[in-house]
């Protein structure tokens, strides 16, 4: 009999994955974690029971959080990226020129160690030597290291779902800390799930964020991996506008174009009425 995952985007609406086989399944100190060969998108990571990232569509969400902010930020020199242990999101943001260092914040090693050996198109870049893997608490990374300022902050979160580890970083302590640690003209983004189903999250966060900076901007994407259709990210900026490309594109993509990046910041009214005014 065949295998299924299944994940319920709310509670009258499910979506189900056919699987080949189960290649992990485990339970670290933050969260469960398991990794399954899916017929449709072949190995992909659950965590908590929620879809993380797949072989078959991970690039569309990985280019959309990487090159949206890396190529509006005319020279992003440092980024951090905070929670993206499976590598997806550091692959591609260390093809984007310029970047000359990379600190990824992951707090579960398991989900690294997990992503290595069966992520492998995911973690092709976590040796590079221009990146820095830690394991902490993001929240607490930023708050307790004075580091040099990041030109680019990445959030590369599971969501905000009761005690789990990703809650911290919906907070607006999250957002002043993220503020203080990025240089004069920095800017960050953060994944702020399916506003179809989720509202409140994308809604919280960028009435949080547009009390700080002086930019606040939302985008999305569609996956299909992830419920609602719409799949949004909330950007803060101290100078640059998100929105413009600044930097041209050289080098070959399967989702994102300058196009599409200008694009992705139209919304629709059901969306953009919950936001503030920018
Ligand atoms: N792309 C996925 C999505 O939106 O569904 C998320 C990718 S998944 C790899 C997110 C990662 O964030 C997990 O590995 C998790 O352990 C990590 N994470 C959650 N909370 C964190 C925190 N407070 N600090 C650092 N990493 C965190």
């Amino acid at each position: 009999m065949a295998l299924w995952f299944r994940e319920s985007a709310s509670p009258a609406h499910r979506l189900e994955w056919k699987i080949r086989q189960e290649l992990y399944s485990g339970q670290s100190p933050f969260q469960s974690i398991q990794v399954l060969d899916t017929e449709q998108f072949g190995p992909s990571l659950v965590l908590d029971g929620i879809m993380q990232t797949t072989t078959g569509d991970e690039f569309i969400y990985h280019e959309m959080l990487a090159y949206v902010p890396l190529l509006a930020h005319p020279h992003p020199r440092r980024v951090l990226i905070i929670g993206g242990g499976d590598g997806g999101l550091a692959r591609e943001v260390l093809k984007v020129p310029g970047v000359e260092e990379v600190v990824l914040v992951e707090i579960d090693p398991v989900v690294v160690e997990v992503a290595r050996r069966f992520l492998p198109q995911h973690t092709v870049a976590l040796d590079d030597p221009r990146l820095t893997l830690i394991h902490a608490d993001g929240a607490a990374y930023l708050t307790d290291q004075k580091t040099e300022p990041f030109d680019v902050i990445l959030v590369d979160s599971t969501d905000p779902e009761g005690d789990g580890p990703g809650t911290v970083l919906y907070t607006p302590a999250f957002h002043q800390a993220l503020y203080e640690g990025l240089a004069d003209d920095g800017l960050y983004v953060q994944q702020t799930g399916a506003a179809f189903y989720n509202p409140e999250v994308v809604e919280q966060v960028s009435h949080s964020v547009v009390t700080r900076f002086p930019l606040c901007r939302v985008y999305w994407c569609t996956v299909p991996t992830y419920p609602g259709a719409l799949f949004t990210f909330t950007s803060g900026s101290k100078r640059y506008d998100i929105q413009k490309p600044s930097t041209p594109l050289t080098w070959p993509t399967r989702w994102y174009t300058p196009q599409i990046h200008q694009l992705a910041f139209a919304l629709p009214p059901y969306l953009s009425q919950r936001l503030p005014e920018t």
